[in-house]
């Protein structure tokens, strides 16, 4: 891998965006990036940590999303990670936004993006963001409630909405967004009939089965229950042209298999209950799936703690202690890229050596992150080889819900990102 520096005002105002020339028969170009910059920031004397980013994972997600869920327009989720260069990449690629601010929708006006391209899939918005969809021309909207209704009636009465409605619980998922938001399918009515009353203009439904669905199923039965809000509307005199599957499909390396079962079970529901025919406009929140995998973070040892030590035997000669375990500190932590985790109970995230150790006997260790708290533990009883303060760990799968996180407790800094792009999808 050759690293050469090469901003395109094309595609990014980053200033260092590498153009990476791969040596054939290197599938895996990251860790060789990652490697580099390490090396660099070594030599400048600085141990920071850093994030390094595939803009090409994107585009090969991007790809993928077109072939397998073609009838489905993706409206990318900024909230998983407003990074400007991924928000700017994927405008480039044709995608539209799911937007949850006033921020967030300046963020993606701002890169030439149409505000009809927009989302803004907040089902409870405050009443200024409603204002400044409407000065700035975002007309779809969620909701699910009649607060709000009447509060668009005030701020945005033309905007067109799209009611969120509550999909069935009990499937598993890394994380429950039912217990916020959605209406119950009974409910759709009686909040339709306030809308007419109001006299405002709701185009279709939206739901949100989690985030990180495990079952693919949880898809098809939400699509049911589309379907039914549907009858719904039509039987009081509305008639929909909208259908947002929301977010939820996973997007971590080793998950390609579980994304392609998923399309099929999206696929047939919509088959079934929206058919082309129908003439239903069909759009999705993916956030994870389109950043996930490409983000990797590199993280140094800053402090190290040997928890138990190695004894002399009667020769003198050094015995290791058979419960030999360490105790990392690291320069990232729960309240910088690993606070997500602290929620997302059943991801399993890994950390390895960036480089190969000489000794590759394993020993349990922890990670402890770089503030003074006693909760900022990323991770207890891993398995890793013996790690010398100034090495570096690397995290995979740290594009989702993480650089978004930092809140600069105890004076922490954010990791730098540093994009870059295999020459061939440059
Ligand atoms: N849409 C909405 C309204 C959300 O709240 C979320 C996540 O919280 C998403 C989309 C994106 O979810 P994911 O990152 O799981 O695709």
């Amino acid at each position: 891998v050759t690293l050469g520096d090469r901003p395109d005002e094309r595609l990014c105002q980053a200033r260092n965006t590498y153009k990476v020339k791969l040596v054939p028969g290197h599938m895996l170009p990251t860790l060789e990036v990652m490697r580099a910059k390490a090396e660099e920031m070594l030599q400048q004397k600085k141990e920071d940590a850093f994030y390094v980013f595939d803009l090409g994972d994107v585009v090969g997600k991007y790809e993928k999303w077109l072939r397998l869920i073609p009838r489905v327009q993706p409206f990318y989720a900024v909230k998983c990670n407003p990074s400007p260069l991924v928000v700017k990449l994927l405008a480039h690629l044709g995608a539209g936004f799911d937007c949850a601010s006033q921020a967030e929708i300046d963020l993606v006006l701002a890169m030439g993006v149409a505000p009809s391209h927009i989302v803004f899939a907040n089902p409870c918005k405050q009443n200024s963001f409603i204002h400044f969809a409407n000065s700035k021309g975002v007309e779809m909207m969620t909701f699910d409630n009649e607060a709000e209704l009447q509060k668009i009636k005030e701020a945005f009465p033309r905007c067109r909405l799209l009611l969120r409605i509550l999909p069935k619980s009990g499937f598993k998922t890394h994380s429950e967004l039912g217990n916020k938001y959605g209406c119950h399918l009974e409910d759709v009515p009686h909040l339709l009939l306030k809308a007419q009353q109001l006299q405002l203009n709701v185009i279709g439904i939206s739901f949100n089965v989690g985030s990180g669905v495990l079952e693919p199923e949880a898809y098809s039965a939400a699509i049911t229950m589309a379907a039914k809000a549907f009858d719904m509307a039509k039987e009081l005199g509305f008639s929909f042209h909208l259908l947002d599957i929301g977010g939820g499909f996973l997007g971590s390396s080793g998950e390609e298999e579980h994304f392609e079962r998923t399309a099929k079970v999206v696929n047939e529901a919509l088959q079934k209950y929206f058919p082309p025919e129908r003439n239903i406009r069909l759009i999705a929140e993916p956030g994870t799936y389109f950043v996930a995998s490409a983000f990797t973070l590199a993280v140094n040892v800053i402090g190290k703690r040997v928890e138990s030590r190695d004894t002399p035997d009667q020769q003198n000669h050094m015995v290791e202690s058979c419960n030999k375990t360490f105790r990392y500190f690291l320069n990232d932590g729960v309240f910088g890229s690993f606070l997500i985790f602290a929620f997302l109970r059943t991801v399993k995230l890994t950390a390895e050596p960036l480089h190969a150790q000489t000794n590759p006997k394993k020993y349990k260790c922890s990670l402890w992150g770089p503030t003074c708290a006693g909760i900022d533990l990323i991770f207890d009883q891993v398995d890793l080889p013996e790690m010398k303060v100034g090495d570096y760990l690397c995290v995979r799968n740290m594009g989702y819900y993480t650089t978004t996180m930092y809140n600069g407790f105890n004076g922490m800094p954010m990791p730098e990102v540093f994009p870059y792009c295999a020459e061939d999808i440059w």
